[in-house]
Order: C-alpha cells, then sequence, then structure tokens
C-alpha cells in the first residue's frame, strides 16, 4: 500500500512510524509519506489558514494550499488516489471501514487543524472524509494514525501471526461480534479459574464455547 498523510505536524508521526506492524510492512515494499501543506503553500510565509468569512473564533484551512500540496504531490489528475479527510464530521471509521479501505492500492488522508478545512475541499478536493468519532480532537494527526494503524494491520505481512487479524473482534470471522474472551497463565488467580472448557484439550468445545461467548457479547451492551 501506498499511505500519504498531508499534515501541519510531520514530526508527529515520528512514533507511529516505528511501530512494528509498520516498520513490517515498509520493510515489504509498502511505502509511507508525509507532505506538509506548509512546504508548498502559495502563501507567504508559510500561511496555511485564514480567519473566517462570517466571523466568528478560530481559523479556517485554505482551500488554495490544500489543494497546493495535492498538486504537488500527484498532479492535476487524483484518479489513482482516494483521498480521504480527517473530520469529526465525516463517515465514522469501524472495522468495515478498515477492511475496506486496506483494499486500496494509494490512500491519502488529509489532517486538518484549527477550525478545520475549507468547506470546498470536502467538496471538491477528497474522496469523503472520515471520523474517528463523535468528538472533537485539536488535530486530525491522532485520527489520521487510528486510521493508518487499524488499515495498515490488516496487510499481510504486518503481524507476526498472519491470522490474528482475520478472527477479531467486529470481523467478517465473528460475524461482526465481538470477540470472544482470552486467558492465559496462571490458571487459577486468587479465586478466579480461567473457564473449564479452555483446559480440556478439546478443540471442538473450545471453538464452540469461544464463538457462543462472541455471539453472547454481540447482544450485550458494553461493561
Ligand atoms: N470545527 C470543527 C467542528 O466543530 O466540526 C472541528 C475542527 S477540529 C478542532 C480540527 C481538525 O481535527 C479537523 O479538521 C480534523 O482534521 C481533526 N479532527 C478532530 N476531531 C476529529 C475526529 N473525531 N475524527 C477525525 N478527525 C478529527
Amino acid at each position: 500500500m501506498r499511505l500519504d498523510v498531508f499534515t501541519l505536524f510531520p514530526d508527529h508521526f515520528g512514533w507511529f512510524l516505528g511501530q512494528r506492524h509498520v516498520t513490517n510492512l515498509l520493510d515489504r515494499g509498502s511505502e509511507i509519506r508525509l507532505f506538509d501543506y506548509r512546504e508548498t503553500t502559495p502563501l507567504s510565509a508559510g500561511q496555511v489558514d485564514d480567519a473566517p468569512y462570517g466571523g466568528g473564533a478560530g481559523m479556517v484551512m485554505r482551500v488554495d494550499v490544500v489543494d497546493a500540496a495535492l498538486e504537488a504531490a500527484y498532479g492535476s489528475d487524483r484518479s489513482s488516489v482516494e483521498i480521504l479527510a480527517l473530520s469529526p464530521q465525516g463517515r465514522v471509521f469501524e472495522e468495515v471501514t478498515a477492511v475496506e479501505l486496506s483494499g486500496i492500492d494509494h490512500l491519502a488522508l488529509l489532517c486538518g487543524r484549527y477550525e478545520g478545512f475549507d468547506e470546498r475541499v470536502i467538496e471538491h478536493l477528497v474522496d469523503g472524509s472520515v471520523s474517528i468519532g463523535r468528538f472533537v480532537l485539536s488535530g486530525g494527526e491522532l485520527a489520521a494514525m487510528v486510521v493508518a494503524d487499524a488499515v495498515l494491520r490488516k496487510l499481510p505481512g504486518a503481524l507476526g501471526d498472519e491470522s490474528s487479524p482475520i478472527e477479531e473482534s467486529f470481523s467478517e470471522a465473528l460475524g461482526g461480534a465481538p470477540e470472544y474472551p482470552h486467558y492465559t497463565r496462571p490458571a487459577t488467580y486468587r479465586d478466579w479459574p480461567v473457564p473449564e472448557i479452555l483446559l480440556s484439550g478439546d478443540h471442538g468445545a473450545v471453538r464452540d464455547w469461544r464463538l457462543a461467548e462472541s455471539r453472547d457479547r454481540a447482544g450485550r451492551d458494553p461493561a
């Protein structure tokens, strides 16, 4: 996968780029590029934002600045890249979204700041917008890392165990249900024993129990 992130704070991604599943993918030929809006802004002194028409608090990321960044990266034909803006008002990102995006060859994530993007960015420059939840962060960088993490771990070679991302919470393999509970040693801690079935060595029975637990969790409100 080629993943491009447009941001005012490329240095915020240093930690993320060092994560094992990310370095695994980079070693296997995936590419992650960071683009700083300030480096391509057509305005002087690195300006990227402006006061809102109609007045009000805060500054707005300018449409010409975002367009210039995309132009510098892709030219005017952007048809081969799926461009998504991070926005609290976007489509709420879920496991199915992660699966969907993991099938895209070339993905771009645009991080906003301040009051967000001039609405013409959303209307004309992107293919969609994504929210990581109905709350407001100070900028799109954390949201971009959340999206990138969930998407990249789906790709072959990201995780040590290839089967890990197949059967987990909300996956197709579990019919969209939460995953079943996990336990490890010790078998009893204080007076909290692990379910006996897991110690039985009966793989079929363990499988049935796990699927039943998963289905049960789907019908319950989260704790
Ligand atoms: N004024 C905007 C509003 O009320 O909808 C909020 C702008 S927010 C302070 C600045 C930037 O953070 C946004 O442009 C977006 O890129 C990012 N952001 C904030 N919350 C987000 C969320 N829940 N999901 C995705 N991106 C978010």
